[in-house]
């Protein structure tokens, strides 16, 4: 606390992000980064626009990123927004959509991304959250109740777990005649969920949100989407546009625009990770691990023999960053993002000698 900090500040829980280390080389399996390079392709397009053009403020529109984007998803660019990581869409999405108590509360799962309390606390937003069922899995009935609206990861994070497309469509038929919006974060959906992007011009309330930090090889740069209708669109840059009107910068526009119109790249190496999720997830079963049944690229997993923080420090001292929530209900779990093939061969081959 700081004599300087006023009460907003005084009030917040901030979010505590993976740890980056800069001292020592680890296996780094603890913030779901992508193990394969962005597309050359990227890259490409990067070098291009780093040059006199920085002199000039970027295109506050984001238009040729929004484009792509469009004809990435079979939209068109008025029901795109661009932002600085989909962090930043998602706080101007709960800034645009959600309110206080008199509203009824937000709602989304006792056991999900960290971040949607702490944008909820900063934007006073009344929250409730839902408890998963005892395998973690999201019952949508539960979800079909009056409230301020609907903030759900698909698949959920940590856990993995994800939902139909049929039963997103029922929490959206729900509260669509109460005009509440309903938030599906796709941050891992490449990974192997149903993407509601096809729905977006059936579903007025519906809001996606995709990220190019994890399936497109880009935590680094920043660029996060929302796609919507119109109207949600433009609820989101009037929030922007009382923040910042630059969010998203020059190298930035053009590295996300070219990683969105190279799928046949991302598509192969995405297809990688998720046959070797499939093939962890049977070694470290074999093991004994409880193994969550993931269609992300991570894995939630318990060991019946070592407890989750325990065993996160006996894998860190080999060199093996993973993480751990200590968490009601989850502090035995421990979520491990999918690697490269030797990095998750280290992971299992340690597992096996810490429980030996
Ligand atoms: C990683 C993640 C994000 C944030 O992605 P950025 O675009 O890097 O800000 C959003 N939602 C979920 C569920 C995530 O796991």
């Amino acid at each position: 606390m700081s004599v300087y900090w006023n009460e907003r500040v005084r009030r917040l829980s901030p979010y505590v992000p993976g740890e980056q280390p800069r001292d020592r080389k680890f296996i780094k399996l603890n913030t779901n980064e992508n193990p394969y390079p962005p597309s050359p392709k990227v890259i490409e397009a990067i070098g291009r626009a780093a040059g006199d053009g920085l002199r000039l403020y970027p295109d506050p529109a984001c238009t040729e990123l929004r484009e792509a984007a469009a004809r990435r998803y079979g939209v068109r660019p008025e029901q795109v927004f661009a932002g600085n990581g989909s962090d930043e869409v998602l706080a101007f999405a709960f800034g645009a959509f959600f309110e206080g108590a008199a509203a009824g509360p937000v709602l989304f799962p006792d056991i999900t991304y960290s971040f949607y309390p702490v944008y909820a606390a900063l934007w006073n937003i009344s929250f409730r959250t839902i408890p998963l069922t005892e395998d973690f899995s999201v019952n949508v009935e539960d979800y079909r109740t009056p409230a301020g609206g609907v903030v759900l990861p698909n698949p959920n994070a940590p856990t993995g777990r994800a939902l139909s497309a049929q039963e997103i469509t029922s929490m959206l038929e729900y509260h669509a005649p109460y005009h509440k919006v309903v938030i599906i974060d796709e941050a891992y959906a490449a990974f192997g969920a149903e993407s509601m992007v096809p729905r977006t011009n059936k579903y007025p309330n519906l809001l996606t949100v995709h990220t190019l930090s994890k399936s497109a090889s880009l935590a680094g740069l920043r660029a996060g989407l929302a796609i919507g209708n119109e109207e949600l669109i433009g609820g989101l840059c009037r929030i922007r546009d009382s923040f910042n009107s630059y969010t998203v910068d020059r190298l930035a526009q053009a590295g996300a625009a070219a990683a969105l119109s190279d799928a046949a790249y991302y598509d192969e190496i995405n297809r990688r990770i998720i046959a070797s999720r499939e093939r962890v997830s049977a070694g470290l079963a074999e093991l004994g691990f409880t193994v969550i049944p993931s269609a992300a690229n991570f894995i939630f997993v318990r060991s019946p023999r070592m407890g989750g923080a325990d065993l996160f420090v006996r894998l860190r001292e080999r060199g093996i960053l993973v993480r751990h929530f200590n968490k009601p209900r989850i502090g035995d779990f421990l979520r491990i993002s999918i690697g490269s093939g030797k990095e998750m061969d280290a992971l299992l081959e340690a597992c096996g000698e810490i429980l030996k």
